[in-house]
């Protein structure tokens, strides 16, 4: 049995030789092979060297390194891309997810379940914080086709069915939270404390986060987009029904002047509406820029495949090379 570990790393140098120490003496006797993917999300500060030296040192560290910052979906995507294990765990390279709970994790996994998720409590955040992401998932919840549970994040494991389910889902936008939770499967979720980060800074600034949040509610169906639909038709609705009846006082009593107030309120409001609704058709067409493209989740600068010194040719395998060669020309037949 192979374990591998996924760990996206962005300016992460004060941390990473801590974590991968820590990741070997916690995993020393698991009863699985590990080996440990490094993503470097094209990072600015040590990280990239501190990864070469980790993969110098110990054959179960490899790494894959970004031409530029991509985001952590594209470096968990490399990641697990990389990944050989028969499972894998995903894990920040912060120690914000406790290494000390593979061993449960892996443990579950044997008793059969596919994805194995730890939620981390709420302690230690800030209360705004906490308070502005128990509302969000309640809104998304009701909005969205998956479900998604407060407090679960990247931090689990998939089993290798799990993995290529994931992998085979090639979309541009990837909202992994939302991912996990549409492939399915067998999962199982345990409870941890939460752990605040002692070195190193987070990397999701407020803005980031929204954007984020924007992402999650958009993914997973075109909800948003019915929504605008009903509310215009309702408006346009209403507005046919305070003209007709206008129109009707207007014949009775004759053209009257007030009504700025009105004009104004509903050109603004309707203004407002529409702007709304644009925005959230702009998204999706966005959206679909993005898919068409189709371009690469992320680019490789520089990888341990690079690293690794070439296996001499012996004669006999060149001869046997050639001889199939000659056996199996180019096009023939294939
Ligand atoms: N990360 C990344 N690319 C990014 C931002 C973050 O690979 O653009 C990695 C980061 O190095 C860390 C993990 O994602 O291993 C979680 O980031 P962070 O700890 O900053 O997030 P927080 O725990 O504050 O939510
Ligand atoms: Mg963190």
């Amino acid at each position: 049995m192979l374990l591998s570990l996924v760990v996206p790393c962005f300016n992460e140098e004060a941390v990473l030789s801590t974590f991968h120490e820590t990741i070997r003496e916690e995993l020393k006797d698991i009863g699985a092979d590990v080996e440990i993917c490094y993503v470097d999300d094209g990072s600015s500060d040590g990280t990239l060297r501190i990864l070469r030296e980790l993969a110098a040192k110990d054959p179960a560290a490899k790494f894959v390194s970004f031409s530029r910052n991509f985001g952590k979906e594209a470096a968990m995507l490399a990641g697990l891309e990389q990944a050989t294990g028969d499972a894998v765990v995903i894990m920040d390279a912060d120690l914000q997810h406790p290494p000390e709970l593979i061993p449960r994790m892996l443990d579950l996994h044997l008793k059969g379940h596919d994805q194995v998720i730890a939620r981390r409590s709420r302690e230690g955040d800030k209360r705004f914080r906490s308070f502005l992401s128990s509302s969000y998932y309640k809104l998304v919840n009701r909005w969205v086709d998956v479900e998604l549970v407060d407090g679960v994040g990247d931090f689990r494991l998939l089993s290798r069915k799990a993995l290529d389910a994931l992998l085979s889902m090639r979309e541009y936008n990837r909202f992994s939270k939302g991912l996990y939770s549409w492939i399915g499967y067998d999962s199982v979720l345990f409870e941890y404390k939460n752990v605040t980060r002692e070195l190193g800074q987070t990397k999701w600034s407020f803005g980031k986060l929204l954007n984020y949040a924007l992402d999650g509610l958009i993914s997973f169906n075109n909800r948003p987009l019915r929504v605008a639909i009903y509310f215009g038709l309702m408006l346009s609705a209403l507005s046919l029904v305070y003209t007709m009846i206008l129109v009707g006082m207007a014949i009775v009593q004759g053209v009257q002047t007030p009504g700025y107030i009105t004009i104004i309120a509903a050109v603004t409001g309707l203004g407002g509406l529409q702007m709304t609704m644009l925005g959230l058709i702009g998204e999706y067409i966005g959206r679909i820029y993005y898919e068409t493209k189709n371009r690469p989740h992320y680019l490789v600068r520089e990888s341990t495949e690079d690293h690794r010194v070439p296996v001499p040719q012996t004669a006999a395998a060149v001869s046997i090379r050639e001889t199939s060669a000659d056996m199996f020309p180019r096009g023939a037949g294939r």
